[in-house]
């Protein structure tokens, strides 16, 4: 049997807590598990790494500052390998371009193309415990790139999946998925098990206790991923097929909180074809995601159109828009305080009734939708962001979400 375990930076934060992780594997290892181990940096390093460039350079050379923050993920992969040697197990630390995991050369946010095995399986059947640094791959130029904030989730699962595992664990610092984010809503519930479909939901929508590429990957390759706590003992949250959760029928399965969006509207633009393709055109060759674009209903010749992007798209898509809008007459305005909130779950598609009851929700504490979008399985409502949190409690209030409704339940 083969395990990856994936350790967050609180988990690696200090000596002590590597030690922890280091017992840990070694209990999987007596216990006749092959390990593979996958470390983030410690707690803030990532963040300490990038100030230091940004301290330098405005725009620091984006090959070089994926030199520099890969390297937070091999201090704590050594001093790993050294405690497990100190512990007395064999142990080694492998890294992106020793193992070979190959991403294109999209510094920063790099994605993987392949991972190979032959190295990895040579040190395992010489009764090694591996250590991978996670987030950092190496392109077909041997340059090291990284995977995107939170991208140790990422190699854990791509490993996995490439060494066909039995399962992928992740620990870190809460002890699974919550219905919402416990740090956020204290009647969160833990949840026993959560869909493929349903956590990339979450994961895109503002949930970041995975990275959203690795639950693609995770369902790509059907590898469950149980997420736990390296603090606390339990149960954790097992990342599955739907089939298995759909045995629990609940609606909704959890909501999520996005405070990075900012929304831009352009007041009275010509009610012509052609309008919107070359706003949006051009946000595009600007690199700039939009989220939801509404447009409202034309009367006298005119529209408005209004979009949200990210936050830190937010100026620079500002300009883009405000020059293209004045010069075909219209107003352009900016508003960098919307969050978004989100409720998400596989009974959506059965149940009607969904969208009405949210928006009821919100309306009877006084906070205003600005726009909305849906898929099959969630429903993301935009709105002042000072109500973000107010309307999370709320809505995991009246989806029965709350922790001590569903202990009175059973
Ligand atoms: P790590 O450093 O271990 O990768 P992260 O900080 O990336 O950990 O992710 C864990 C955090 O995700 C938690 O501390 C929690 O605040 C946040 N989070 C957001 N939404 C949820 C959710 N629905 N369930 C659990 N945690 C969540
Ligand atoms: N250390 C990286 C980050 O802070 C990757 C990770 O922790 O997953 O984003
Ligand atoms: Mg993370």
């Amino acid at each position: 049997m083969l395990v990856v375990q994936k350790y967050g930076g609180t988990s690696v934060r200090d000596v002590q807590r590597i030690q922890n992780v280091a017992r840990r594997a070694i209990e999987y290892k007596k216990r006749g598990m092959d390990v593979i181990v996958v470390v983030s940096a410690m707690s803030g390093e990532t963040d300490r790494l990038l100030n230091l460039a940004h301290d330098i350079a405005k725009f620091p050379d984006l090959r070089e500052v994926d030199v520099l923050i890969s390297t937070g993920e091999q201090v704590t992969s050594a001093l790993l390998a050294i405690t497990l040697l100190e512990m007395g197990h064999k142990a080694i630390s492998l890294l992106a371009d020793q193992i070979r995991i190959v991403s294109d050369s999209n510094y920063g946010f790099a994605r993987i193309a392949s991972v190979e095995e032959q190295a990895i399986r040579a040190k395992l059947t010489e009764g090694n415990i591996i250590i991978v640094p996670g987030f950092q791959g190496v392109d077909e130029g041997g340059n090291i790139t990284t995977l995107g904030r939170g991208g140790s989730d990422t190699t854990a699962v791509a490993l996995a999946a490439g060494l066909k595992a039995d399962v992928c664990e992740i620990y870190t610092d809460v002890d699974g998925v919550y219905t919402t984010d416990p740090n956020i809503c204290e009647k969160a519930r833990r949840l026993d098990k959560i869909s493929y479909d349903e956590m990339l939901e979450m994961a895109s929508l503002g949930a970041k206790v995975l990275q959203i590429r690795s639950v693609e990957l995770a369902q790509k390759y059907n590898v469950p991923i149980l997420v736990k706590s390296s603090l606390v003992e339990g149960e954790g949250t097992l990342v599955c097929k739907e089939e298995t959760v759909m045995m629990e029928k609940v609606v909704i399965s959890g909501i999520t909180y996005n405070k990075n969006e900012a929304k831009i509207t352009v007041n009275r633009v010509p009610d012509q074809p052609g309008i919107a393709s070359k706003i949006f055109t051009a946000l595009s060759d600007a690199n700039i995601v939009v989220d939801m674009i509404v447009q409202n209903v034309s009367h006298d010749g005119f529209n408005d159109i209004t979009f949200t992007v990210l936050k830190a798209d937010a100026k620079k898509a500002f300009k883009i828009t405000d020059e293209l809008g004045t010069s075909m007459g219209a107003k352009v305005a900016i508003d960098e305080d919307m969050a978004k909130v989100s409720i998400v779950g596989l009974g959506m598609r059965s149940h009607s009734g969904v969208a009405s009851k949210m928006f009821t929700v919100l309306s009877a504490e006084g906070i205003n939708i600005e726009l909305i979008s849906t898929s099959e399985i969630k429903i993301s409502c935009v709105i002042e962001s000072k109500y973000g949190e107010l309307a999370v409690r709320a809505l995991h209030n009246n989806f029965g979400l709350d922790a001590e409704d569903v202990a009175e339940e059973t």
